[in-house]
């Protein structure tokens, strides 16, 4: 990727072509465009969905130059409201939805290079199944997907188990998902990323080749200018973390646009690192009579499992009564009946290269079992891939009926969104953690239902709000416990991004000074702050001029 730069009429002056009818204004054709996941709805009053660089730099720039608020979109399944816009213009990506190459690296491992609007399946199935649509790629990639094809089988291994999000959003909230416990977040697949400024100028970024020196970076455009600018001095917490950007000493220039949020540049190539995919992928989903040994349970299994579990996830009783809900309205989702003790389960996933490696971790399951009230009896058991991808595909039901639960009350009380703590604490504060948002929702609510990763010690809290009082306090709740989350060392949100919901968390996690600083370097990239205008930052912090403006 390195080395490009503008298309080669750019760079000789010539204004970009207007590519006919890709703005288009708003209409009731595209009103599901105006919310995500979070159901949040926002206002704009144009779209398009550019397919190339060219027709997005010239979407992108026209927008700008005439002054409107530009906001990224890929799938839309983001649940922190990045991709609701604040007015002006949607820029859809996801038509930008090729896979535009492989390569073998020097280690011998591959890498596939696509535009953002991938969708995560596609690029799932295309990597198991070794089938790309390659009548595009150079020679170098068609000999890269030949070494490929004669050699193991590959995963693309980050998951935020919602298939239909897009790489360039999960490269731009640094999603993670239950498969981050073993395999690490988006980040740490990233190899390289070409970033699109507000200008229409881009930076093209490998792993490796740029660092900060002390919390200072100097970037270089692929039209040859240096962007010198200092990073925040906040420190991340030392853990799964998705709040603010990316900010430490030395660090790769790269990451400071992963989990960025469609705030400081469009990601529009990204280029991912594939790892070997285990042979053996169990799963054992094991239920509890009582909630605080099954957080022991999660506690152990992470402690001494021979290779270490994949994934650890946690399911309390409010959530499997709504899987069982789910099941019962929607007949394809096969729930199998559940064991009558059910005030908690968690999920461990099992990976191997070989059976044996896979039986000795669910032997271990079953020691941790026997240590923490558990009963092998009242344990599912999944062994093989497809078992395993069908418990993953339940545990995912849980989220997606709440959103739908939240949808449906939203309809008769339009005040209402979703409203789920996504933070995560350091080890030792799990229980401290649970305790919080049980004392606090157990007298006078709302209901919520409790599930997540626990084995990154991240739950995520759901609200389950009935009506505005309830969404009211449930907010409150919500700031109440970023304030005490952060004073754990924990984070306010660990996968999902700050996006437009969770602005005044991040406050209380950073305080002022540490948002001026996230503002001082947005404006870096976007002096007028017209990208995801809103999300992380207050829009007020961005005069038309470009001189900050904060009233903390
Ligand atoms: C039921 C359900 C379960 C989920 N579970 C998980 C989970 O376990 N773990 C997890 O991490 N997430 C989870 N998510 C959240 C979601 O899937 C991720 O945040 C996803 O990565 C967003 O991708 P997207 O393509 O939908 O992005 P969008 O929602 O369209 O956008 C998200 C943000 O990224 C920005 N953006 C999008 N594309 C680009 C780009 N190319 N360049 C720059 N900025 C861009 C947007 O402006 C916005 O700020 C879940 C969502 C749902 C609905």
């Amino acid at each position: 990727m390195k080395g490009k730069g503008m298309d080669a009429e750019q760079k000789r002056g010539v204004p970009p072509r207007r590519p006919d009818g890709l703005i288009k204004r708003m209409s009731g054709e595209y009103e599901s465009y105006l919310c995500d996941e979070s159901r949040a709805v926002g206002r704009a009053e144009s779209i398009s969905f550019p397919r190339t660089e060219l027709e997005l730099r010239y979407a992108l720039t026209r927008e700008c130059a005439r002054g409107a608020r530009v906001t990224v979109q890929g799938g839309r399944t983001g649940v922190s409201a990045g991709a609701v816009p604040n007015g002006g213009h949607i820029l859809n990506l996801s038509r930008m939805d090729k896979i535009l190459g492989m390569r073998k690296g020097e280690d011998g491992e591959f890498y596939v290079r696509v535009q953002p609007g991938v969708v995560l399946s596609h690029l799932q199935s295309a990597v198991a199944a070794k089938r790309f649509d390659a009548s595009a790629w150079g020679y170098a990639s068609r000999d890269a997907l030949a070494a490929f094809c004669g050699t193991d089988a590959y995963m693309f291994a980050p998951d935020p188990t919602e298939r239909t999000a897009t790489i360039g959003g999960m490269a731009a909230c640094n999603a993670s998902g239950a498969l981050c416990y073993k395999y690490g977040p988006t980040r740490d697949h990233i190899f390289a990323l070409r970033v699109m400024l507000c200008d229409g100028r881009s930076i093209s970024l490998r792993r490796g080749e740029c660092r900060a020196t002390g919390r200072h970076m100097e970037l270089r455009t692929d039209d040859g200018h240096t962007l010198r600018f200092d990073l925040p001095t906040y420190r991340m917490p030392d853990i799964k973390n998705a709040a603010g950007f990316f900010a430490r000493e030395d660090m790769d220039a790269i990451d400071l646009f992963i989990g960025s949020d469609g705030t400081l540049g469009i990601l529009f190539e990204i280029e991912l690192a594939l790892v070997k995919r285990p042979a053996e992928m169990w799963s054992a989903l094991c239920f509890f009579g009582d909630e605080s040994d099954a957080l022991r349970f999660a506690t152990e299994c992470r402690r001494g499992m021979p290779e270490g579990p994949a994934a650890v996830e946690y399911l309390d009783g409010a959530s499997l009564a709504l899987l069982r809900a789910a099941a019962a309205e929607d007949g394809r989702l096969r729930v199998p009946e559940m064991p009558a003790r059910r005030a908690a389960a968690v999920c461990v996933e099992l990976h191997g290269a070989r059976e044996n490696d896979a039986l000795e971790q669910l032997f271990y399951v079953g020691e941790c079992l026997d240590r923490t009230r558990g009963d092998i009896r009242d344990t599912w058991v999944a062994r093989g891939s497809a078992a395993a991808a069908n418990l993953r595909d339940l545990r995912h039901a849980v989220p997606l009926s709440v959103n739908r639960l939240i949808a449906r009350r939203k309809r008769a009380n339009p005040a209402i969104n979703k409203l789920a703590a996504d933070m995560a604490v350091p080890d030792g504060f799990l229980h401290a953690s649970l305790m919080m948002y049980r004392s606090a929702t157990a007298e006078t609510g709302p209901d919520c239902a409790i599930w997540g990763h626990i084995g990154n010690n991240h739950l995520h809290v759901n609200l389950l709000p009935r009506n505005g009082a309830d969404f009211d306090r449930g907010k409150a709740l919500l700031a109440e416990w970023a304030r005490r989350v952060t004073e754990m060392g924990g984070t306010i949100s660990a996968e999902h991004g700050v996006g437009k919901l969770k602005r005044e968390a991040l406050k209380i996690m950073y305080g002022d000074r540490h948002i001026l600083e996230m503002a001082a370097l947005k404006r870096v990239f976007d002096p007028d702050g017209r990208l995801g205008a809103g999300t992380m930052l207050p829009v007020r912090m961005f005069s038309p001029s470009g001189a900050g403006v904060y009233i903390p």
